[in-house]
């Protein structure tokens, strides 16, 4: 006999995956912090550090095609909302202490992501000392492309990643400028948390991070992926 709820729950989070009829199912975002060398100067510090993480709940996931542009709501609470681009990768085969040398087969492919943030929010809390969740993690703050099967593109590393606002380039930079490469993020989350098939992990942004306003057509690029198109509405 199967189990009662006293509501129905929620439905599983999920991503198309480009080329099939398939979903890829999402267990976790997790987010690299500052990990270019010109976006954490813009953000005051100095572009040398280990890497942090912080997470973001999945249902924040907003699934944006090419083809079929999607719109999120421009948040509550904040003045200051924030675009950032960044290469989100999709974990296939889950794990704990995983090596960069071994993070290849752990990942099942890619995507471009958009990590919005009340910067205001985020700076009130920094500055207090206090959790970064209420500038991060509110709803609709996870917009993410189709993904790409990793096989389907083996030169990521050296794309160039861009976020255009209105036509205008805000955001450009390639992939090579990550601080911490695409193995290594893998190698230090999986020393911290045990990785699962599903788990999302957004690299980190370049610099040109900027607000946005209701109405601004948002368009995020890497090379090689399906693209990301949205709508603040
Ligand atoms: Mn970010």
């Amino acid at each position: 006999m199967s189990q009662r709820y006293v509501f129905n729950p929620p439905s599983v989070v999920s991503v198309p995956v480009v080329g099939t009829d398939e979903h890829l199912p999402v267990h976790r975002i997790y987010c690299v912090g500052r990990n270019y060398a010109e976006h954490a100067k813009e953000m005051g510090f100095s572009g040398r550090e280990d890497p942090f993480f912080f997470i973001k709940p999945n249902d924040t996931l907003v699934v944006c095609g090419e083809q079929a542009p999607a719109a999120i709501d421009y948040p509550p609470l904040t003045q200051n909302l924030h675009h950032e681009v960044e290469l989100v990768v999709a974990i296939g085969l889950g794990g704990q202490n995983i090596t960069a040398a071994q993070a290849p087969q752990h990942i099942f492919g890619y995507a471009v992501g958009l990590d919005m943030t009340r910067r205001d929010l985020q700076n009130q809390m920094k500055q207090q000392g206090r959790p970064w969740c209420i500038g991060k993690s509110h709803e609709q703050s996870s917009p993410v492309g189709w993904v790409t099967p990793a096989a389907q593109v083996p030169g990521i590393e050296q794309a160039a990643i861009t976020l255009s606002v209105n036509g205008q380039v805000r955001q450009n930079s390639h992939l090579h400028q990550l601080i911490w490469r695409i193995g290594e993020i893998i190698e230090h989350l999986s020393r911290a948390w045990t990785l699962q098939a599903g788990d999302l992990i957004f690299t980190g942004t370049p610099e040109g991070v900027a607000p946005v306003v209701r109405g601004d057509h948002l368009q995020a690029r890497v090379d090689g992926l399906t693209g990301l198109d949205l709508r603040i509405s």
